[in-house]
C-alpha cells in the first residue's frame, strides 16, 4: 500500500517544530471533519491528517518514522502504537481544541440556526438616498404543530436505543496503528440521539417548515456597492430551541449612464461646446440632489475638473458628505453650416493659425521642435 507522506498531508516542512504540526492538523482537521465536510472524501482525508498527526505530532514515533519512513523500523513497524484510546474518533475533536466539554456535539443542546444571505440590487440613486422596502427570503421555521420536536401532537419523541441518544456509534476498525475506536454519527436516529415514532404531518418529522418571509429592511443612505446590513435574528431557526441565525443583505448598485461612484464622491464627464469652453459660460449641472448651476471660465480646458462640493452621496456612517467632480470635455463641433464654416475659417485667418495663449504657445512651439528634430 502506497502512502501519502505524513509531511505532505499536513503540509509542514522537515523540519517543522511541534506547535507547527499542531496547527497544521488543527487546520485539516476543522476542515475535513465529517461533522463540518459533507464532501464524500472529507472522512478520508480527515483520518489520513489524523494519522500523520498521531505520528508526527509524538516525538518518538517522529524520530522512527524520519528514520525508518511508513514501514517502521525492521520487524517492528508501527503496529505497536494503539494511540486510539487517548485520541478517541472525529467526536473528540471538538473536545481536544475547543477547550473541554463545552463545545461538545451534544445532539441535544441548543444550537443557532444558519445565516441567511440575500442580494439587493439598488438603482444609483437609491443607494444615495437609502430606502425602506420589504424583502420576501424563503427560510426554515419552527414548525407551529409541533413547536420544533417533530412529534404528532401529543406524542413525544423517544430516545433512540441504538445510541442512547448520544448519537454517536462507537465502531472499531483494525488498522496499521492497532484497534482504534471511531465514533460515527449513529445512523438509526441520524445523530439526533431521538426516534420520532409518531411524525408530525406538518413537517414530517423535521420539526421545520420552509416558509416565505416579509422582512422590512431599511437601507441606510450612502450605501456602497458590496456593503451588508446584517438584519439580527432573521436567519434559519435555531436547534433544540437555540436562537436564530442573522440574515444578511449584500447591496449591488446598478450603474448609472451619467454618475459614477466613488466611495462618497460621484463623479461625472460634462460636455461644453468649443465655443461655451473659449469665451466662458455658465451651464447647468445635473446632480442627483438636482441641477446646480457651473461657472466655466474663458479658455476652459478639456479635462479640467470642477468640484460641486457636498453634491455626492452621504457618508453611510454619518461622517459628512461628499462632493460631485465634474469633468470637463470640449466637444469640437461637426456637421457646420456655410455660415459656420466662413466664420470659422476668418477665425482661423485672423489668429495666424497660432494659439495666442503663453501656455498652449509654448507648447506648439515643442510640437514645432519635434517636427524640426525629424
Ligand atoms: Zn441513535
Ligand atoms: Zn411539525
Amino acid at each position: 500500500m502506497s502512502k501519502r507522506d505524513y509531511y505532505e498531508i499536513l503540509g509542514v516542512s522537515k523540519d517543522a517544530s511541534k506547535d507547527e504540526i499542531k496547527k497544521a492538523y488543527r487546520k485539516l482537521a476543522r476542515k475535513y471533519h465529517p461533522d463540518v465536510n459533507k464532501e464524500s472524501d472529507a472522512a478520508d482525508k480527515f483520518k489520513e491528517a489524523k494519522e500523520a498527526y498521531e505520528v508526527l505530532g509524538d516525538e518518538q514515533k517522529r524520530a522512527q518514522y524520519d528514520q525508518f519512513g511508513h514501514a517502521g523500523p525492521q520487524n517492528q513497524g508501527f503496529g505497536g502504537f494503539g494511540g486510539a484510546e487517548d485520541f478517541g474518533g472525529f467526536g473528540d475533536i471538538f473536545d481536544m481544541f475547543f477547550g473541554g466539554g463545552g463545545r461538545r456535539r451534544d445532539p441535544n443542546a441548543p444550537r443557532q440556526g444558519a445565516d441567511l444571505q440575500y442580494t439587493m440590487t439598488l438603482d444609483f440613486e437609491e443607494a444615495i438616498f437609502g430606502k425602506e422596502t420589504d424583502i420576501e427570503i424563503p427560510r426554515e421555521e419552527t414548525c407551529d404543530t409541533c413547536h420544533g420536536s417533530g412529534a404528532k401532537p401529543g406524542t413525544e419523541p423517544k430516545t433512540c436505543s441504538h445510541c442512547n441518544g448520544s448519537g454517536q456509534l462507537n465502531m472499531e476498525q483494525n488498522t496499521p496503528f492497532g484497534r482504534v475506536v471511531n465514533k460515527r454519527v449513529c445512523h438509526y436516529c441520524q445523530g439526533t440521539g431521538k426516534i420520532i415514532p409518531d411524525k408530525c404531518s406538518t413537517c414530517g418529522g423535521t420539526g421545520k417548515v420552509k416558509k416565505r418571509k416579509k422582512i422590512h429592511i431599511t437601507i441606510p443612505a450612502g450605501i456602497d456597492e458590496g456593503q451588508q446590513i446584517r438584519v439580527s435574528g432573521q436567519g434559519e431557526a435555531g436547534v433544540n430551541g437555540g436562537p436564530p441565525g442573522d440574515l444578511y443583505v449584500v447591496v449591488q448598485i446598478r450603474s448609472h449612464e451619467f454618475y459614477q461612484r466613488e466611495g462618497d464622491h460621484i463623479f461625472c464627464e460634462m460636455p461644453i461646446t468649443f465655443a461655451q469652453a473659449a469665451l466662458g459660460d455658465e451651464v447647468e449641472v445635473p446632480t442627483v440632489h438636482g441641477k446646480v448651476k457651473l461657472k466655466i471660465p474663458a479658455g476652459t480646458q478639456t479635462g479640467k475638473t470642477f468640484r460641486l462640493k457636498g453634491k455626492g452621496a452621504p457618508n453611510v456612517r454619518g461622517y459628512g458628505q461628499g462632493d460631485q467632480h465634474v469633468n470637463i470635455r470640449v466637444v469640437t463641433p461637426t456637421n457646420l453650416t456655410d455660415r459656420q464654416q466662413e466664420i470659422l475659417r476668418e477665425f482661423n485667418d485672423i489668429s495666424g493659425n497660432q494659439p495666442t495663449d503663453e501656455q498652449h504657445g509654448t507648447f506648439f512651439q515643442r510640437v514645432k521642435r519635434a517636427f524640426k528634430g525629424e
